[in-house]
């Protein structure tokens, strides 16, 4: 296949696009702001001429949308392309501290790096290749999901279903690093901890009382001490909250955890003694619910080969690629132990998550045609 010589994409006409996309906040807990997003998204598909399936939201969360090439079978075995549309980021946060500005090659706004900007390009490849009208070898189907940043818990089995008609998963997050490829990803498990004791007066009746707060104290250091960092273990207690005055004994304090882990055999073993933690003191007890969120990704040789694949296409398009391993789970995640998937295929930038989020202009171009490449020629 011959490369066009000048790319069908244009930075500021993209750029211009992802303000759009930028502009209508989504926070993930607003599902009705979500769903402007996934209004405006849907006009893009049918813009484009994708085929359309809106899936409703439930438990609170907005819904979630595909988006498919007019060619291939339904039960044709294709690309599925992975975005999601939420944000972390709460509505005012715009007109607020972190409006949509261009200052050199940096793009501010909330969601512009994780992941709208990331999630357009992907859209602008699939909408191009449309527009040419010579299909792909595979159909290409564009899923956006609407709860990613909490766990994916209303569009996973969603997400599952669509890596089954997949041969390959392309997952949109941002490029880490100077535009790296992620080809695997820590395990994530949750656990929240209650611990109940027995309240007393600290002055009158001290030895009465089973302080909750010094249990779970000792609970604390056995669980930070899992953190291993040669297996890639890590362990972290977020939040703790507890007791109700200086001078009563805490009947109650809880505790919010985290855990990364590296592979399903060292997290199934970890997971079992997180939910085994038993009461120092026989006197209080110990609750312990949650357990893996998202499991590992990991590097198998078919994602190797994906890379692989992936470098050679940019070094065609001028560009050296690299990928890396992150402590920070997606929904490749759920998709990677199923069907080779790669993932930071997104816009090159920083600060997700906070409030100098940010993508770099220079990187969508070149973004895009890697991603319309990808499509092209995998088969
Ligand atoms: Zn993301």
């Amino acid at each position: 296949m011959t490369m066009p010589n000048t790319p069908p994409f244009d930075a500021q006409a993209l750029l211009a696009e992802i303000r759009e996309w930028v502009e209508i906040e989504s926070p993930t807990p607003d599902a009705a702001a979500v769903n402007r997003m996934v209004d405006k998204v849907e006009a893009a598909g049918r813009a484009a001429g994708t085929r359309i399936a809106r899936v409703a939201g439930r438990d609170g969360f907005g819904d979630h949308l595909l988006l498919s090439s007019p060619w291939g079978a339904e039960d044709e075995k294709g690309i599925l392309v992975l975005s999601h549309l939420d944000t972390v980021h709460d509505i005012g946060t715009l007109a607020g501290p972190l409006p949509f500005r261009v200052e050199g090659d940096s793009a501010f706004g909330p969601g512009i790096y994780d992941m709208k900007g990331g999630a357009l390009i992907a859209l602008a490849a699939l909408r191009h290749l449309i527009g040419t009208g010579r299909p792909t070898r595979l159909p290409v189907r564009h899923l956006f999901v609407s709860d990613e940043e909490v766990g994916s818990n209303t569009s996973r089995e969603l997400i599952e279903r669509e890596a089954a008609r997949a041969r390959f998963v392309l997952v949109t997050e941002p490029a880490r690093e100077g535009g790296k490829l992620v080809t695997a990803r820590k395990g994530t498990a949750r656990f929240d901890i209650k611990v109940t004791g027995r309240p007393a007066h600290s002055g009158a009746r001290h030895q009465d009382g089973r302080s909750a707060i010094k249990e779970l104290a000792r609970q604390i250091l056995d669980l930070e001490a899992m953190t291993d960092y040669a297996t890639g273990v890590t362990v972290n207690v977020g939040v703790i909250a507890g007791g109700t005055r200086a001078n009563v004994v805490a009947e109650h304090a809880s505790a919010a955890v985290d855990m990364r882990v590296p592979n399903p055999e060292i997290g199934d073993a970890a997971v079992a003694r997180v939910l085994a933690l038993a009461s120092h003191d026989p006197d209080v007890t110990v609750e312990v619910t949650g357990g893996l969120n998202r499991p590992g990704y990991e590097k198998s040789a078919a994602i190797a080969a994906l890379f692989e694949h992936a470098r050679g296409l940019a070094e065609q398009l001028g560009f050296p690629l690299e990928d890396l391993m992150t402590g920070g789970g997606s929904d490749g995640n759920f998709t990677a132990h199923l069907v080779p998937t790669l993932d930071g295929l997104g816009v090159d930038g920083k600060g997700a998550h906070t409030l100098e989020e940010q993508l770099y202009v220079s990187s969508l171009v070149p973004r895009a045609m890697l991603l319309l490449r990808l499509m092209e020629t995998l088969e």
